[in-house]
């Protein structure tokens, strides 16, 4: 095997090390990302409050309807006990009543209203609560996936190192430099493949001259114009 050769290999095992670097980050980011279940989570907890504060509101109502019914209860016990006579003071007592009652029928209504509304209230926190269990347990099936697959990636990352110790112990040192110069120097690709001619990192056409050098040279040979090593396979 020929030294270029070499180093395509090797350049074959670093862009397949680069790739499993990539797929790794974005497991990662995918791990990190919980967006949905905190925006599902968030939404339960909303649906929550709400429906605490109107239970509350509900408690308060009842006891303002109980307390009107009670004063409505006195002044009809006054108006109809026997003891008031006064014409006056009867016509008074009932327009009292009246008002009462007036009062205990609006607040009625709105306990009504609110019954309805705390309905519709519990009736989306289970729908919330439905869906968050959903997307708990796709969240989870995901995770478990991703760990899974970032393991995997991990492994096979170990396996193309050890293989490029293996690959970049073969090769001389004057050659593997150059090869690392290139390589953080032209975006990573340092050996480039050469076809009728035509150098493919940078698409001209090769001298002659150095197409043969390229050939048959035992030491690396640079395309005169992109400077990557040239390889012929
Ligand atoms: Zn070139």
């Amino acid at each position: 095997m020929t030294v270029v050769q070499q180093l395509y290999d090797l350049l074959e095992v670093d862009e397949g090390i680069e790739r499993c670097k990539q797929a790794v980050a974005s497991v990662e980011s995918a791990l990190m990302d919980n967006r949905l279940l905190l925006q599902s989570q968030q939404m339960v907890e909303e649906a929550r409050l709400t429906l605490k504060r109107q239970e509350v509101e509900r408690r308060d109502l009842e006891l303002t309807v109980e307390s009107s019914q009670g004063k409505a209860a006195l002044v009809q016990e006054k108006l109809y006990g026997g003891r008031v006579r006064n014409p006056k003071e009867l016509e008074n007592l009932q327009a009292e009543l009246n008002i009462l009652r007036g009062q205990q029928r609006e607040q009625e209504g709105e306990l009504l209203q609110l019954l309805e509304a705390i309905e519709g209230t519990q009736e989306s926190l289970g729908n919330l609560e439905n869906t968050l269990k959903e997307v708990e347990t796709t969240w989870r099936r995901e995770h478990d996936r991703l760990l899974v697959e970032r393991e995997r990636l991990r492994g096979d990352l170990a396996l193309l190192e050890e293989r490029r110790q293996r690959l970049s112990s073969l090769v001389s040192p004057g050659p593997l430099g150059l090869y690392n110069t290139l390589r953080s120097a032209r975006l990573g690709l340092a050996v480039v493949k050469v076809e009728r001619g035509i150098c493919q990192g940078c698409r001209i056409t090769l001298p002659t001259r150095v197409v043969q050098m390229a050939r048959t040279s035992p030491t690396p040979v640079q395309c005169p114009s992109c400077s990557r090593i040239l390889y012929i396979s």
